[in-house]
């Protein structure tokens, strides 16, 4: 078969990978100057990540990827196990080990709350898993954890929440955090671990791409239309994945299936900050603090990137869920006050950077549609707002690239059904 992969981010780099090792022959259509999409490096000495990315354990497709394509995850990631420390607080952190045990014995051990918090918390996880982590779809995380110790709720649900989910407690699919919680905490020993990039970002996966694909991807190119048969901008194809953004989708697969382009349109998104600031010689207590979000403190995670390999003295400042700072404005300065209110420094810090992604991700919301894989036989989407169990996350973008690959040669070789649990243009839920 003869593919066209439209959008060279994850998603796209593991449907290509995956058709290309099928022996189908690709082409990869990215309209920017390089591939990643949104988990890319931006121009800096050394250069900067458009967005501080964490992967954990439980990221075994992106794991996989990354090996296929001659990436060591171990060269390039530091392994950790999941720790959330407070600037002067130890925080919640995992031992090694069988996953239910771990988690028990870091809530027991976690002396900065109080016996009836840890407690709660226990109680409230057992009665998670006896339910299979499943919730009814319109709960929010809010109302799933209203009962839980206020200091679960701050120290542990709420940045768990607003990091995996980029979207507010208040306004988050417990459904959607459940699963996460099911996978990261609860799945096999390591799924947890915290994995922090110690390279450019652009080096995880889209540089190793690059070469891999080598002629197969034509840079610059933003298609402009699709049609049935199927015609990429004029030219023909057997099968078409289109692994660009939602609203471009949209745009694409609009006049073929309305259904399926209202669904993808639909979508609203939440913004992601990154402050990036400068402090010679200044270090961290660990590579990763979590800080206490606030009306003037708007970063939850703080990364130390002296500590992962990167240039000493930059410290990256997360502003997930960041709309009402896009809105009202002041982000980086409000970002360096709460630096200098919370955490000690050699040097005084300035504000070096600031990166405003607009779309990081879709909002997460309880009961959302999203459109499934498989617009029409033979013309499949893949990006992380797929229908899938995840959030917006680097390892839903890249099953969905694996599920529309499956599902594009399954409808070649005839006898296909499409991407797995893939309805055709209908929108799906969280299963
Ligand atoms: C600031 C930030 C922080 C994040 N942090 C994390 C994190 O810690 N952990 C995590 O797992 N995830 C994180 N994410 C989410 C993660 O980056 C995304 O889920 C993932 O990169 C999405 O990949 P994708 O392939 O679905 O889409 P994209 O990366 O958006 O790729 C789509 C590609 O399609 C191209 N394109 C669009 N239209 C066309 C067209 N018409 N023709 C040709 N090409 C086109 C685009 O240029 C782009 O390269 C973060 C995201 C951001 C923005």
């Amino acid at each position: 078969m003869k593919v066209a992969v439209v959008g060279g981010g994850w998603a796209g780099i593991a449907a290509a990978v995956a058709l290309a090792d099928a022996g189908h022959d690709i082409a990869v259509l990215e309209m920017a100057p390089h591939i990643g999409g949104r988990a890319r490096s931006v121009a800096g000495e050394p250069p900067y990540d458009n967005g501080q990315h964490i992967l954990i354990g439980a990221y075994r497709d992106s794991l996989a990827l990354m090996r296929r394509l001659g990436v060591d995850p171990g060269t390039v990631l530091k392994r950790l196990p999941l720790a959330l420390p407070y600037p002067g607080e130890p925080g919640l952190c995992l031992p090694p080990g069988p996953p239910l045990v771990s988690f028990t014995r870091g809530v027991l051990a976690h002396h900065g709350w109080p016996l009836s918090a840890r407690l709660g918390l226990l109680a409230a996880a057992g009665g998670w898993l006896a339910r299979g982590f499943r919730c009814d779809e319109a709960l929010s995380v809010a109302e799933l954890c209203a009962g839980l110790p206020a200091a679960a709720r701050r120290d542990l649900v709420e940045p768990l929440c607003v990091a995996a989910l980029n979207t507010p407690a208040p306004q988050a699919s417990a459904r959607v955090f459940l699963r996460v919680l099911k996978d990261a905490l609860f799945s096999g020993a390591d799924s947890a671990d915290l994995l922090l990039p110690r390279r450019p970002l652009s080096e995880l996966l889209a540089g190793p791409a690059t070469a891999w694909l080598g002629e197969r991807l034509r840079l610059g190119r933003r298609v402009q239309s699709i049609t049935p048969g199927w015609r990429v901008d004029g030219e023909a194809f057997d099968a078409v994945v289109l692994a660009c953004s939602s609203v471009e989708a949209a745009r694409l697969a609009g006049p073929l299936a309305p259904a399926w382009a209202a669904t993808a349109q639909a979508l609203r998104f939440e913004p992601i900050v990154t402050v990036y600031l400068h402090s010679p010689g200044s270090a961290l207590p660990a590579p990763m603090l979590a800080l206490r979000e606030g009306p003037q403190a708007p970063a939850q995670f703080v990364f130390d990137h002296g500590q992962l390999g990167g240039a000493p003295g930059r410290f990256a400042f997360v502003v997930s869920g960041a709309a009402p700072w896009v809105e009202r404005g002041g982000c980086a300065e409000a970002v360096l006050a709460q630096a200098l209110r919370e955490l000690s420094w050699a040097t005084p810090p300035v504000i070096d950077r600031l990166l405003t992604e607009k779309r990081a991700t879709f909002a997460c919301t309880p009961g959302l549609a999203r459109p499934p894989a498989r617009i029409a036989p033979g013309l499949y989407a893949a990006g992380d707002y797929i229908a899938g169990p995840y959030p917006a996350t680097l390892e839903g973008a890249v099953r969905a690239g694996l599920a529309a690959a499956q599902g594009a040669a399954a409808d070649a070789a005839g006898g296909g059904t499409g991407a797995k649990g893939a309805a055709s243009g209908s929108p799906t839920k969280t299963p």
